[in-house]
């Protein structure tokens, strides 16, 4: 199997990189999307399989267990995210490289794991008035009860930890322009890719 590469996108819930991600993906064929497992509940919009493999508490357990995580993360109190080895192989076995869209400590992990064939990018937001007004617009799909005033709230204190990590990224972008962000992103991961 050739070695492929992989590329880590990591920021805040709201900063942008599921919309960054999806602009990869369409514009670098040679990319795939790493299906994480998580044990929050599935949003509407989303789909099994395609946005996260939805577990389980116990099934996140039984593979912790078995050693089947290339890392996991409570990402939230007492909500798992994690990246099967599995699904890292399958991407890599079909000859491209891989996309994570992951929490900071995560991401790390992984660049610490495969230093020579990771590129890892953080996506910043310089306000947390900024990153509030997209979670609400976000949840604002679903409805805006005591649930979802807890999610953004659980987002925004985590989004102050996580940009404390940004500079141990390779990359650090603000995404204040969405269209300028996006530029940029192509031109790193299109020299990484495509570096001799
Ligand atoms: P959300 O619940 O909004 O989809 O994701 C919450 C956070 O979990 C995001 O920062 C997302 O990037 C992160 N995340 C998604 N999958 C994984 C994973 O496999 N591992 C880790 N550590 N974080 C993940």
């Amino acid at each position: 199997m050739k070695k492929g590469k992989m590329i880590i996108l990591s920021g805040p819930s709201g900063s942008g990189k599921t919309t960054i991600s999806h602009c990869l993906l369409s514009k670098f064929p040679e990319l795939k999307f790493s299906v994480s497992c998580t044990t929050r509940s599935i949003r509407n919009n989303e789909k099994h399989g395609k946005d996260y493999y939805f577990l389980s508490v116990n099934s996140f357990i039984s593979k912790i267990k078995t050693h089947q995580f290339a890392e996991w993360e409570e990402v939230y109190p007492k909500l798992f995210y994690g990246t099967l080895k599995n699904e890292m192989f399958k991407i890599w076995k079909l000859n491209q490289h891989i996309l994570f869209d992951i929490d900071v400590k995560g991401g790390l992990n992984l660049k610490k794991q495969y230093p020579n064939n990771s590129l890892s990018i953080f996506i910043m937001v310089n306000s947390i008035k900024i990153l509030k007004k997209r979670l609400f617009t976000r949840y604002c799909y679903e409805q805006i009860n005591q649930i979802n005033k807890k999610n953004i709230n659980l987002r925004l204190d985590k989004a102050i930890e996580e940009n404390s990590y940004a500079k141990l990224f390779d990359f650090v972008l603000f995404n204040i322009d969405l269209y300028q962000t996006k530029k940029k992103v192509i031109q790193i991961v299109s020299n990484f890719i495509y570096e001799k």
